[in-house]
């Protein structure tokens, strides 16, 4: 894949994980620049007007959250989190801070740069989401709301299109629980963690391969659920 020359800063402490952070980066096209601490990162933030933020939450002077919380202050920049840690409610206070998605230590480079493509692509796209959905043999047309599979029409209802379309606004990124029923159910959010949990599996049932091991609606333990579909930049709808 080929992309386009972003300016990525990165603020971690451990200044072995940030050469290699940077190294893999510069490897993919990319500038970077660094910082090993909350006070460095808002400098450069400043400075040099970054188009994309990955940030360590264990950083010495400040924790990862709070600076997350000054950047968004001052910039919708995408921001991308680094966790060595399993506990979900501080990736969520990361994402609640404004954070767009996290990757959790030890991450390999494919991970990292699936996640540093869907970030940027908030950028490049406007947070448009793709008109057709692939995932695998299903096709899913959002705005013709229609799909179909390898034995023909599949029918989704109201309410799974709108979660998909939620989850497609951010493909690739994780979407937190609580963001996704209120884009689903709307303003009056009556749906609750169980009941979305109970679509996701419907879904999954009609368009994963094998619903039980689902390769494209993921479940982020704790947090959400994240939408990653084929590329679907030259796909033409076929059903
Ligand atoms: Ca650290």
């Amino acid at each position: 894949m080929t992309e386009a020359m972003f300016n990525v800063l990165v603020v971690e402490d451990e200044a072995e994980l940030r050469g290699v952070l940077c190294t893999l980066l510069r490897a993919h096209g990319h500038r970077c620049i660094e910082a090993g601490s909350s006070e460095r990162a808002l400098i450069e933030a400043r400075s040099h007007r970054p188009d994309l933020m990955i940030v360590d939450l264990g950083l010495p002077d400040r924790d990862g959250a709070t600076l997350i919380r000054e950047v968004r202050r001052e910039s919708a920049v995408p921001i991308l989190v680094l966790s060595a840690r399993t506990l979900e409610t501080e990736k969520i206070a990361a994402l609640d801070a404004g954070a767009d998605d996290y990757v959790t230590k030890p991450f390999s480079a494919a991970e990292l740069m699936a996640r540093v493509r869907a970030a940027l692509r908030r950028v490049t796209r406007g947070g448009a989401q793709q008109p057709v959905l692939k995932l695998g043999t299903a096709c899913v047309d959002l705005d013709a709301r229609r799909a179909a599979g390898a034995a023909g029409p599949i029918h989704l209802t109201p309410i799974e299109y709108r979660i998909l379309a939620a989850l497609a606004q951010r493909a690739g990124l994780v979407v937190p629980q609580r963001q996704l029923i209120g884009q689903a159910w709307g303003a009056e959010r009556i749906g609750d963690a169980q009941n979305l949990r109970f679509h996701i599996s419907r879904l999954r049932q009609k368009l994963e391969p094998d619903a039980s091991r689902p390769r494209y609606i993921l479940t982020e333990a704790g947090v959400g659920y994240r939408l990653v579909p084929e590329a679907a930049a030259d796909l033409k709808w076929s059903g």
